[in-house]
Formats: structure tokens, C-alpha cells, sequence
């Protein structure tokens, strides 16, 4: 089938690709002229495993193509997804601009029947306001009897391994008010659901809002995890022990049980204002959500209480290693990043830190300002050297079996705050490496 997939960002490409893997020929189209470039050049300005080879292949063999032309997406293609940005206004709510220019786009350059499928993740009756918005602009060109229909399809990939969860959906949910289209786009979508055939079709409303429950949900059981980790800190019990405990109940199952410091990215926090802003409108007040938010704000500065109280309160003149940058392991995306908050709070407070990621060490010192209080190590270890604490805040593979005496003899005090709980306490405590985790009791303070 022919494709055009407007917006080329972290779900725009991957989406294109997989879907150009499996035989379809996709037009990718963005306003970001110099990202256009890039890609024809080969180059993928986005960090994501696996997607470098697929858009390479499949650009080399014809079935992917990167332009700013709108008109030549759309006029090449039956099926046109929408993956455009929908960031967060200052009130909260999701601002639909770019949603509703390519709407308007569309609607100047098409011609002969298309499906317009949304897959920016919007609020409930966007997709029709979409629709309305073409209308009007095909009315404008006197094409008040051009048909088209639209739907939405909302994308459930995961930074970090977005190729995989594109390949291999847990489900795939179709919203469409005509049963051809949601016919078409399950034939669309049937090479991803060979295995496990979990294909929802549901009203348009229903898939919009899908999404944002979606990602609520997970929120929520993070927050909820969060807020316990302070508890047991307080009373000494171990939220790791309680973790396995309540995950082995199949009622409630394991996933999304971590403690840390919070979710961050492109999508929890910012779909989280969305629906609570969208509801306010609505005069629905979605205090849990309000909660989940809140917590998740306070976690950071859990951690930061925890280095200051360690120090005496005062942490002037002193240095941080900071080991992870992205806001979860393998992606370069720091929008939200814990890491990024942490690293303002000890700058605030007099300290210097000694930075390192494995990919995200560009986006973080453009989103830190090229801060002379921060330095970027080219390892781990080199980021620690001098430095009086070493604190962990995105688990990568690369820190969970760092070599402790090396850190021991690197670091000035022997001391981690370990934000992702990655570390055995009684295997630090036997070092003597004074351990601070969030939420297993009151191991750091012996
Ligand atoms: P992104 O910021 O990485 O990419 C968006 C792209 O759209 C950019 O390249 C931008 O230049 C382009 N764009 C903006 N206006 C345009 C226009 N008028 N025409 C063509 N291109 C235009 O965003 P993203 O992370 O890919 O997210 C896109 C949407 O998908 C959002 O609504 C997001 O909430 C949703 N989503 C994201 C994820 C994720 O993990 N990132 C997962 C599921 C859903």
C-alpha cells in the first residue's frame, strides 16, 4: 500500500520504517528541512536501536522516501498518518497546532479519495475536528464532493525499543466510524498481528481516549510505587521485598512496579496534563491524576533531600557524578528527564557535576545551557574521578555491575545515591560504600 506519514519524529519514523519493511511504499514528510536532509543523507537524528538498518534498507530500496513536500506525500498515497507533535501549553492542555496545520495542509493539496489517520496522541474530538478543518479547506477549492474519511490509530510504541513494540503491538486499536476503513486498516496492520491477533476496533472517541488511559494507568502505578518507597523509607521497610510480593498477584501483576525517581519523556507527563486540563474544561475534576502528578514532582526532590541531608545541608562547592542522562535507558530523549531537574537543584545549591550517557550527553548540555558548572565524562569511571558522591539516575545496562572498588577508589566518600534501585545493599555496606536507595528502608543511614 501507499503511505504517507507526516511528521518524522521518534513516532513518525519508526512507524514509517516498519511499515515501509513490511512491502508498503511510505513518503515520510516534515517541516524540519534540515532533518529531511539528514535522513536522505542516511543519517537518523534520533537515537533508537535497530531503526538506523531498517530506514537504511528500505530507503536504499526505494520503498521509503524523505521529503518537505506535503503534497507529495499526499498525493502518492491512499493512507496519510498523522504523527506530528502535540507538546503542552502553558495551561496544560495539548496544543493542537501543528495537528490541525496539516489538517489544513491536506486539505489544499489532495485530490482524489484518502484515509487521514491520527496518531499523535490528541484529546477526544480532535480527530473530527481534524476531519471538519480538511473539509472546509477542500470546500474552499470548491471540492465540497471530494470524499475521504478519518480515523484513529493510537501508537503504543516505547522509546528505547520502539522498533520492536511497532513490529510487535501487544494490540492495535483501530478507531473508525466506518466499518471499510477499520476493514482496510486491519489488512494495513495484519503483517504486525500474526502472532497474536489482539486487532480492537472501537469508536473514534474510544481509541482517543484509549491512549491517554493508557499512559494514566502507568503513571499511576509509578506514582503509587513512589509514594510507598517514601513510606517504607520512613518505617524501614524494603519496597523492592514489597514489589515482588504484590507483583506475584496475578490481580496485579509486575509490570510497573519500580521505584525510582519518577517517570519523565515525551508522553506521562505532558498526556497527564492533557486529561486532567481537557476534563477541567469539561468542569471534571481528576484529582487521582492531580495526585499521581504531584507525587511524581516530589520524587526528584526526595533524592535531593537525601544528598542534602547526607552533607549536612549544605552542598556548596561540592561535586556529583551523575551516571544517566535520558529520562530511561536506551533513548537519547531527556524531555522531563529526572536527571535534568536533579542537576538544576544541585547547580541551585552551589555544586558541580561531572556528567555521563551513553547517547544523551548532546541533548542534555544543549537542554542545560552549556552550564560551566557541568562537565560531560567520556565513561562512568571518569566522571566520578574527585567527586564526592556518585548518584544513579537511569538504570542503563552499562551501571548495574559498575567495578565498586574502582568507584570506591575514584570517589572522595564513598558514597551512592542509587535513584533506580540497581544496587544490593548488603553487598555495598560489606565494601563499605555508604548506600542511599529510595524506598528500601533505612540502609544508606547505618
Ligand atoms: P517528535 O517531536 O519527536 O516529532 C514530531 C515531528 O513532527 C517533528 O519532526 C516535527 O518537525 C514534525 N512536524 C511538526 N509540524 C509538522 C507539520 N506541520 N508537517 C510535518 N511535520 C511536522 O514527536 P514524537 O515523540 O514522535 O510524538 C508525536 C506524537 O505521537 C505526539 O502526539 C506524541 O504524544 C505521540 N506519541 C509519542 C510516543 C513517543 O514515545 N515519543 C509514543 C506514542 C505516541
Amino acid at each position: 500500500m501507499r503511505i504517507c506519514m507526516v511528521g518524522t519524529g521518534y513516532v513518525g519514523l519508526v512507524s514509517g520504517a516498519c511499515l515501509a519493511e513490511q512491502g508498503n511504499e511510505v513518503w515520510c514528510v516534515d517541516v524540519d528541512s534540515e532533518k529531511v536532509q539528514q535522513l536522505q543523507s542516511g543519517h537518523i537524528p534520533i537515537y533508537e536501536p535497530g531503526l538506523q538498518e531498517i530506514v537504511k534498507r528500505n530507503y536504499d530500496e526505494g520503498r521509503l522516501h524523505f521529503t518537505t513536500d506535503l503534497a507529495e506525500g499526499v498525493q502518492n498515497s491512499l493512507f496519510i498518518f498523522v504523527a506530528v507533535g502535540t507538546p503542552t501549553l502553558e495551561d496544560g492542555s495539548a496544543q493542537l497546532q501543528f495537528v490541525m496545520d496539516v489538517a489544513q495542509g491536506i486539505g489544499q493539496c489532495m485530490d482524489t479519495y484518502k484515509i487521514i489517520v491520527m496518531k499523535s496522541t490528541v484529546p477526544v474530538g480532535t480527530t473530527l475536528a481534524v476531519q471538519e478543518s480538511i473539509r472546509e479547506a477542500l470546500a474552499a477549492r470548491g471540492l465540497t464532493e471530494l470524499e475521504f474519511d478519518v480515523a484513529f490509530c493510537p501508537e503504543f510504541l516505547k522509546e528505547g525499543s520502539a522498533v520492536d513494540d511497532f513490529m510487535k503491538p501487544d494490540r492495535i486499536i483501530i478507531g473508525a466510524e466506518n466499518s471499510r476503513v477499520a476493514e482496510l486498516l486491519k489488512e494495513l496492520y495484519s503483517p504486525f498481528t500474526m502472532r497474536e491477533p489482539r486487532m480492537l476496533t472501537m469508536s473514534i472517541a474510544s481509541a482517543e481516549l484509549s491512549k491517554y488511559a493508557a499512559n494514566a494507568m502507568l503513571a499511576t502505578r509509578i506514582s503509587f510505587m513512589n509514594e510507598l518507597a517514601g513510606y517504607c523509607d520512613v518505617v524501614g521497610a524494603d519496597i523492592e521485598e514489597i514489589r515482588k510480593g504484590i507483583g506475584a498477584d496475578s490481580r496485579i501483576g509486575s509490570a510497573f512496579l519500580y521505584a525510582g525517581l519518577g517517570y519523565g519523556g515525551s508522553c506521562f507527563p505532558k498526556d497527564l496534563k492533557a486529561i486532567i486540563g481537557c476534563a477541567a474544561t469539561h468542569g471534571y475534576d481528576f484529582s487521582l491524576l492531580r495526585a499521581v502528578e504531584e507525587v511524581n514532582q516530589q520524587q526528584r526532590e526526595r533524592m535531593l533531600e537525601k544528598v542534602r541531608h547526607h552533607f549536612g545541608g549544605n552542598l556548596q562547592g561540592r561535586k556529583f557524578a551523575i551516571w544517566g542522562l535520558s529520562f530511561k535507558p536506551h533513548t537519547d530523549d531527556i524531555r522531563e528527564a529526572p536527571a535534568i531537574d536533579i542537576i538544576k537543584g544541585l547547580l541551585a545549591s552551589g555544586a558541580c557535576v561531572s556528567a555521563f550517557d551513553p547517547v544523551a550527553m548532546e541533548n542534555s548540555r544543549d537542554a542545560l545551557g552549556h552550564h560551566a558548572e557541568v562537565s560531560f565524562a567520556k565513561d562512568g569511571y571518569e566522571a566520578l574521578d574527585g567527586a564526592d558522591a556518585l548518584l544513579l539516575v537511569t538504570e542503563w545496562p552499562v551501571f548495574r555491575k559498575p567495578d565498586f572498588e574502582r568507584v570506591k577508589s575514584l570517589l572522595k566518600q564513598p558514597v551512592i545515591f542509587d535513584g533506580r534501585n540497581q544496587y544490593n545493599p548488603d553487598q555495598l555496606k560489606k565494601l563499605g560504600i555508604t548506600l542511599y536507595s529510595m524506598g528500601r528502608g533505612r540502609h544508606g543511614e547505618e
